[in-house]
């Protein structure tokens, strides 16, 4: 039960860039504290610390939050 031709065709979409969405950096959560979580992440694998640091990290058991 097909008919082609019948259907009218949407209008392309204009294939523009999103110039609002070239930030390279991640979106920020609202009312947090981004410095923080950079400290909890870890160095070594890139996990992301349960507690404050300083402390170790759960996958690898490097220390966290030091320098
Ligand atoms: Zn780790």
């Amino acid at each position: 039960m097909t008919s082609p031709g019948t259907a009218p065709q949407p209008a392309p979409e204009p294939d523009r860039p999103d110039r609002s969405n070239r930030s390279t950096e991640p979106p920020e959560p609202a009312g947090g504290e981004p410095a923080c979580l950079l400290a909890l992440v870890c160095a070594e694998c890139g996990a992301l610390a349960e507690q404050a640091p300083p402390t170790r990290c759960r996958r690898c058991g490097a220390p966290v939050g030091r320098d």
